[in-house]
């Protein structure tokens, strides 16, 4: 078979993606399904690190807008149940027999390791999936800004977007049928047509470094692996 395209990536998955139909919490079945996906692209010899959100327990902006907090400390929040996400995440992979380490931007020595750049890179060099947990570490952005962040720090080559449809569209394909998908979009294009695939400081971050971005849908099963091999999958930022 074909080496894969992409030798080290970082995938980011929302927090939307951990849970089920009630879109809350975390669900065992969508944990387990994505733990195998993640085991067929590491049993490619692809180097693997996630990046995970936490939009199905916290969103900082939300909490703020809700009540009383103060919305920096709901980013705060936000970032604690990233760790929770990174926790369920880790146990599942393990119990698949997939090695992992979780990496948290705030110090919680009790639960995992800090955040370590050259620790990051020795882990995934011996084949350990590792787990970006409490994002940036510093409120106001949001995990995908994250995703890009890790990627160029650790030198990833190529950032995998996993989201609940096919790829980037002109316009929202649950609500517009005649909605058409993006094969490929240049930075530019994805920046300044305003399309809310990610953040523009994380679209930026990979344009800077030259990491292209795939958005590519995570309920088929087989597409990350798809994906990290080159194949047409989704929509390629570049
Ligand atoms: N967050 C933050 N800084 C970061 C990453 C996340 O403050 O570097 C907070 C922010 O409030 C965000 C929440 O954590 O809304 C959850 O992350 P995100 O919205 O990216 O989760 P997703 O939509 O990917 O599930």
């Amino acid at each position: 078979m074909a080496d894969p395209k992409y030798k080290r990536v970082v995938l980011k998955i929302s927090g939307e993606g951990l849970c089920g139909e009630d879109r809350f919490g975390i669900d065992g079945d969508e944990l387990g399904r994505i733990a195998r996906e993640i085991k067929t692209v590491g049993d490619l010899g692809v180097e693997l690190a996630v990046v995970v959100g936490a939009g199905n327990i916290v969103r900082g902006a939300v909490v703020a807008k809700d009540s009383d907090v103060e919305e920096v400390t709901g980013h705060y929040m936000g970032m604690l149940a990233t760790v929770i996400n990174a926790l369920a995440i880790q146990d599942t992979l393990e119990s698949i027999g997939v090695q992992t380490r979780v990496q948290s931007a705030i110090g919680m020595d009790r639960v995992c390791e800090k955040f370590i750049r050259r620790r990051a890179i020795r882990h995934l060099e011996k084949g350990r999936v590792v787990i970006f947990a409490a994002g940036t570490g510093n409120p106001f952005v949001t995990t995908d800004t994250c995703a890009a962040l890790r990627a160029s720090e650790v030198q990833a080559d190529a950032v995998l977007k996993a989201t609940q449809v096919d790829g980037v569209y002109d316009a929202d394909p649950k609500t517009s049928p005649t909605a058409k998908l993006y094969e490929h979009l240049s930075f530019d294009e994805a920046i300044h047509k305003r399309l809310r695939v990610m953040d523009v400081s994380a679209f930026d971050l990979c344009q800077q470094n030259g990491i292209p971005v795939i958005v590519f849908n995570l309920k088929h099963p087989g597409n990350m692996a798809a994906v990290v091999r080159g194949e047409r999958i989704g929509t390629l930022v570049s």
